[in-house]
Parts: structure tokens; sequence; C-alpha cells
């Protein structure tokens, strides 16, 4: 018998969307996976030096619970330049991951009960970890607000038992990014409702103009004492298996979160630590630059491809490396969901995309453009040609046909 608290979560739709890919290929069918939250480039030379240095050095105890001290004392700095204040080595822990920051985040702020407020469509994470954590996500629809919640519709979602809001920018699925009115008018309801803020900006290196990334702390400094930062290096430097990510935050949730984590799983891997490490010390910032580079020419190039969809509305794309489609002028009578089109397009086209149910969204589609070019130019021209021959039939029948 597993614990009730196992109904509570299944596995990630974004896994979920990815086994599919594979199981596809390995049937022996060529597929194109525009699924993955993640970049291809090859790794940055000093992450790579900084690794083997470290195994050549032998180095392979425990380090510290939130991280090594030279590394803290780095993204102190890091956060600093970022938020244009000054932060301590004692107001950051390292993490595996973002995920692991925000899954301490969730342990150490929820109590059973408590109400979270998480913009749809969402990380598919984020209310999972709340439920775990016995919180209840509350959900505000941005949909009609270019996936950016109206002050209005979150003060319609407060209640007393209101205790924390998650703010993704860029967002991932939508790519939307949040404006400096927007976030200082979420800080002054978070000062007067005395909540928390998540602040998960695992995206804020990929804006494209003219957005602009900001911390919420900058906009708004008196909300910092009552804000979690989360970042982690996965998106930033192409890095998600090494699992580095960070948290800043008050003191007394970094002590909390040192006491979690030490029961959890002790330090971070301790050659990714110096890895990265060894990166922030002596990057120079072109590697990013090429990152980035990359990323706005694969978007130039998706956008152009996206354009031949004319029965759709043209994603904004603001941020991120994702093309998030609505679905809703595709969709018969409300009885298909972009869980169809995730299908058939798989069946048909041979491209594996993720369906906007994952992020509490039936009509939005997810797509990656983080590939290579050449099977992104592939798998959105397929797509695109295929949806164009659905034209309005209805999904599934034309799955069929
Ligand atoms: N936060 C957001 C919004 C994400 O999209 C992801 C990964 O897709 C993460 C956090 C997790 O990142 P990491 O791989 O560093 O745990």
């Amino acid at each position: 018998m597993l614990a009730q608290r196992t109904s509570l979560f299944k596995s990630s739709g974004t896994a979920a969307a990815r086994a599919a890919a594979k199981a596809a290929a390995d049937a022996g069918r060529e597929i194109v996976d525009l699924t993955a939250g993640e970049i291809w480039a090859d790794l940055a030379p000093t992450v790579r030096d900084g690794a083997l240095a470290a195994i050549h050095h032998g180095v392979n105890r425990y380090t510290d619970t939130l991280g090594l001290a030279d590394l803290r004392e780095v993204l102190a700095r890091k956060v600093s330049r970022e938020t244009n204040q000054l932060w301590q080595a004692a107001e950051i822990a390292v993490t595996g991951g973002a995920k692991q920051a925000l899954f301490n985040a969730a342990m150490v702020l929820i109590d059973p009960g408590d109400e979270v407020i998480i913009p749809a469509p969402y990380w598919t994470t984020f209310p999972a970890q709340v439920l775990v954590a016995g919180g209840v996500p509350v959900h505000v629809d941005t949909r009609d607000n270019g996936h950016v919640p109206t002050i209005e519709a979150i003060e319609r979602a407060l209640t007393p038992r209101t205790r924390a809001i998650v703010i993704n920018t860029p967002a991932n699925p939508s790519g939307a990014v949040y404006g400096r009115d927007i976030l200082g008018a979420i800080a002054g309801i978070a000062q007067a409702r005395n909540l928390w803020v998540i602040f998960d900006e695992c995206y804020g290196a990929f804006v494209h103009p003219p957005h602009a990334h900001h911390a919420i702390v900058s906009v708004a400094p008196e909300v910092r004492s009552r804000t979690v930062i989360v970042n982690a290096f996965s998106k930033t430097l192409a890095l998600t298996g090494w699992r580095i990510g960070y948290m800043a935050a008050p003191k007394p949730v970094i002590e909390a979160v040192k006491a979690l984590q030490s029961h959890t799983t002790s330090n971070p891997n301790v050659i990714a630590q110096h890895a990265v490490l060894n990166h922030l010390r002596y990057g120079d910032g072109a590697y990013e630059a090429r990152l980035r580079q990359q990323l706005a020419t694969a978007r130039r190039q998706g956008l152009n491809i996206l354009s031949g969809l004319t029965a759709l509305p043209q994603p904004d794309a603001q941020g991120g490396f994702y093309f998030y489609l609505d679905l809703s002028a595709l969709l018969q009578g409300g009885s298909e969901t972009a869980d169809d089109v995730v299908n058939a397009l798989l069946a048909e086209a041979g491209v594996a995309t993720v369906s906007g149910t994952a992020f509490g969204d039936p009509t939005g589609l997810r797509l990656s453009y983080g590939l290579p070019a050449d099977m992104l130019d592939k798998g959105l021209t397929r797509l695109v040609e295929t949806l164009s021959r659905w034209g309005t039939r209805p999904v599934r029948t034309a799955r069929i046909a």
C-alpha cells in the first residue's frame, strides 16, 4: 500500500511527453522531438575545466549542506549585480537544480491548508510541490491577458488562507515576461496581505527585445524580506544534467532550508559545484552570449515558419525558448483538447510536442526551440503542414483520415 500522498502527484506531463516521443522513436519512427525543456549546446569550456580540475585534485567529500562557501560568495555577488542590492553568502543556498530550490521553498514556507496562488498556464511542478507540502494551489487564468495575471484576478483569488504567490518570469510554458507595473502591483499585494513571493527566474537570461527581465526585489525592494528568488544553471548554461541551482532568500529561510536539505540530499554534487564555480570565476560571458544568439536565431527561424499557420494566432515568445500556441480555433466544440492534437501530431507528422493540459490549459501546445536549426526547421515545417491540412476538421477525424 502506498502512502495517500502519492495520489497527489503523477509523473510530470513534460516527462510523459518526452517518454511518448522516445517510445515512438524506439519503435523505429523518425520523430522530431519538440518537447524538451533544455538547450542543445556544447558544454561551456570553463564548466568542463572546473569539473576536470576537481576530479584531478581528487575532490570527493561532502561539502557544506548549503554548498561550497566560495560558490555561495560568488552567487551572492551575482544576485547583488542582478538585483542592484547587496546580498550575503548567508542568504544563498546551492541546490540540486531549481527544482530542489522550489521544493525547499514549498516545504519550509507552506503549512497544510495554506493556499498558494499560481498563474495558469503554469509549469507543471509548481502545483505538484505545493500539494506535496500539504498546500492548496489556487490558479489564476492568464490566457485573456497575454499570459500575465491581472491584479484584479489575483485579488479575486486571495483568501485569508493565502500564504504565497508564485511568479515565473519569463514563464514556462508561455514565454510571457512580466513588466515592472505588474511586478510592482504584485509586490504591493504581497506586502498588504503578508504573502511570500516565490520568484522563479530560471529563464531570466533569455528575454527577447523589446522585453526585459526585472527582478521583483529590484522593482519593489520592500518585498525582499518576503521573497525567495529561485534560479539555476540548467537553462542559462545548458546544464540540465549537472543539477546546480540556487535560492536567495532571507537568512531564516536559508537556515530552515539547510536543516531540510541536510535530511534530504545533503549537498549538491561536489564536482558540479566546482565546475559552476570555475565558470562563474573565469567565464568571460562569451558562452552565454553564444547561447543567447543561438536562441534568438532559432526564435526568428521558428516564428517565420509558424507564420504559415494562418488559422492560429502567432505566439509572442517573449522569453525562454518555447513557442506556446493557442489551439482554440482548431479544437471542435470543447470535446477535443490539446491532448488530441499532440497524439495526432505524433502519429501523423512524427512531431512530439507538449499538451497544454500538462500546464493546466487544455487549449495550449508547447514547442521547444532549444534544438538544432535543422531539426527545428523539420519539426515546425511538418507541424505547420499537418495542422494546415487539418483545417477546421475535427482533429480526431484528421488523425484517422
Ligand atoms: N523552473 C521552471 C520554470 C522550469 O521550467 C524548470 C525546468 O524546466 C525548472 C524550474 C527546473 O529547473 P532545474 O532543471 O534547474 O531543476
